[in-house]
């Protein structure tokens, strides 16, 4: 199985009400915290990082979920 395909899974097996607060407690270095958009989730040194747009300004965001 990929390993995005893996990471995937694991991020929706996350309850939804977790998921939805991680995602919009993300850092953009323009708006500070903010709500990531348009994301794929991948899998780094073990954690889950989303990978994404801001959804205030469009800058490239990303979050590590450990
Ligand atoms: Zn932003």
């Amino acid at each position: 199985m990929p390993i995005d395909e893996l990471a995937r899974k694991r991020w929706l097996s996350i309850p939804a009400d977790i998921r939805k607060e991680l995602e919009e407690n993300v850092f953009c270095g323009n708006c500070f915290v903010t709500t990531i958009v348009d994301y794929q989730v991948d899998s780094e040194d073990g954690n889950l990082v989303l990978k994404g747009k801001c959804k205030s300004c469009n800058r490239d965001v990303a979050r590590v979920i450990d």
